[in-house]
C-alpha cells in the first residue's frame, strides 16, 4: 500500500501531511476550520491521513529477485516432488530401507538402478513393472571402488545417463570397543563410510564429466548424533557421523558444480538390522522413542524424495533426522 501512496504523499502538496498521519489514529475524527471549498480539501486530507494511517500498518516490501534466483525457480515445475525423467541409483535396494524407499523414487517417476552385494533383479523387474519404469539390477560390493566405477559406467550406458543417487547400503554390528577386533571395525568403516565415499566418488565423477547436474541422499543415521544404549556400537556409530561429515564436504566441494549432496539420519526402522537384534533391546529402544513405536521404511521415502528433488533446490549438506523424536529428549 506505501509503494502505491508514498509517490502520491510525496508531491509537494502532501508532503507536510506526513508526520502527522504517524500520530493520528485512523478512527479518529478531529475539525478542520474550513469554507465551503476548504471542506472539499479537508476530505481529502482526511482520506489520505487514513490510507496513511494503514500504510503505516500494511507495507509493500518490493523485493528484488537476481538472475540466478529467477533461473532456478523459473526450472521449478509445478510438481516440484516429480524425479520424472530422471534416472536414481539406489545402494542396498536388495532389501530394507532401499528397497522400500526405490519404489517411492520410483512412484516419483524416476527409473532406477539398484546395487547391492546381492542380486537384485526380482526387486527392480517388480518395481519396474508396479510404477511403469525402467528398473535394472546391478551386483555391487560398494567396498570395491573398481566394482563401483564399472557399474556407474555399466548403468549409465545400460540407462542412457544418471542423475541421482540414493547412497544407502550399510551394516551394523552390536559389539563393544574391547570385543570389536580390528577386523570387525574395518568391515563396518568400509561399508558405512568408504562404500558411501566410493559410490558419491564414482557418481560425481559420473556428473562432472557430463557436464550433468544432480542430487546425492546418503544414508547416516540418528546414531551419527547420539550414542545408543544398551547396545555397544561406536564401529557404526563412529561411521556415521564420518557420513554426516562427509556429506557437508561433498556438499561444499561440490556446490559450484550444481551437484546437492543431503543425508537423512534414520532412528530405529524396522528392517532386518533391527529386527535381528537381541528382543530385550528392541523392548528398551521402543519405552525410549517418544513416538513409542519404531519408524518404518516408507516413512523415510518422503524425505529421500524432497531431497532428490526441486522441492529442495536451496537445500546441500543437510542432516535431516528422522527418529520419532528420539534425539531430541
Ligand atoms: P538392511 O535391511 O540390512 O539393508 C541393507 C542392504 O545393504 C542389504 O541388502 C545389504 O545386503 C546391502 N549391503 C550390505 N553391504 C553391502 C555392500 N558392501 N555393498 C552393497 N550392498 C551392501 O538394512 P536397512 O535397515 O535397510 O539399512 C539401510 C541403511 O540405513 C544402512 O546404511 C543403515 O545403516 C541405515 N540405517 C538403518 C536404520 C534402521 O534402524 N534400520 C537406522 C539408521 C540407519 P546383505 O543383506 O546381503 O548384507
Amino acid at each position: 500500500m506505501n509503494a502505491v501512496l508514498y509517490p502520491f504523499c510525496a508531491s509537494p502538496f502532501f508532503v507536510w501531511l506526513t508526520p502527522i498521519t504517524r500520530l493520528v489514529p485512523a478512527t479518529s475524527s478531529f475539525a478542520i476550520p474550513c469554507n465551503k471549498n476548504e471542506k472539499k480539501f479537508a476530505q481529502i486530507c482526511m482520506a489520505s491521513l487514513t490510507l496513511q494511517y494503514y500504510g503505516a500498518i500494511f507495507k509493500v516490501i518490493v523485493i528484488k529477485v537476481t538472475k540466478s534466483e529467477r533461473d532456478v525457480v523459473e526450472h521449478m515445475k509445478n510438481d516440484i516432488f516429480s524425479l520424472k525423467g530422471k534416472v536414481c541409483i539406489v545402494t542396498g535396494g536388495y532389501q530394507g530401507i532401499g528397497e522400500t524407499v526405490a519404489a517411492y523414487i520410483a512412484d516419483a517417476g524416476a527409473d532406477i538402478v539398484i546395487f547391492d552385494i546381492s542380486d537384485a533383479t526380482e526387486v527392480a523387474d517388480r518395481i519396474g513393472q508396479e510404477y511403469g519404469v525402467r528398473a535394472k539390477a546391478y551386483i555391487c560390493d560398494v567396498t570395491k571402488p573398481e566394482m563401483v566405477d564399472q557399474c556407474i559406467a555399466q548403468a549409465a550406458t545400460d540407462m542412457g545417463t544418471l542423475d541421482l543417487l540414493f547412497n544407502n547400503a550399510g551394516i551394523c554390528l552390536h559389539k563393544s570397543v574391547l570385543d570389536c577386533d580390528p577386523q570387525d571395525w574395518l568391515r563396518v568403516i568400509d561399508v558405512n563410510l568408504n562404500g558411501v565415499y566410493y559410490m558419491a566418488r564414482a557418481f560425481g565423477k559420473f556428473l562432472i564429466d557430463n557436464n550433468k547436474t544432480g542430487n546425492i541422499v546418503n544414508t547416516a543415521s540418528m546414531s551419527a548424533t547420539i550414542v545408543n544404549i544398551p547396545q555397544r556400537q561406536a564401529s557404526y556409530n563412529a561411521s556415521k557421523a564420518a557420513v554426516v561429515h562427509l556429506t557437508k564436504s561433498l556438499a561444499v566441494e561440490w556446490v559450484d558444480k550444481g551437484i546437492r549432496v543431503n543425508s537423512i539420519s534414520p532412528g530405529y526402522i524396522r528392517t532386518a538390522i533391527t529386527a535381528g537384534s537381541n528382543p530385550e533391546y528392541q523392548k528398551l529402544w521402543i519405552e525410549s522413542i517418544p513416538m513409542k513405536r519404531m519408524g518404518t521404511p516408507e516413512e523415510l521415502a518422503g524425505a529421500v524424495i524432497y531431497l532428490l528433488s526441486d522441492a529442495s533446490t536451496y537445500t546441500s549438506g543437510a542432516d535431516l533426522i528422522i527418529d520419532g523424536c528420539f534425539t531430541i529428549v
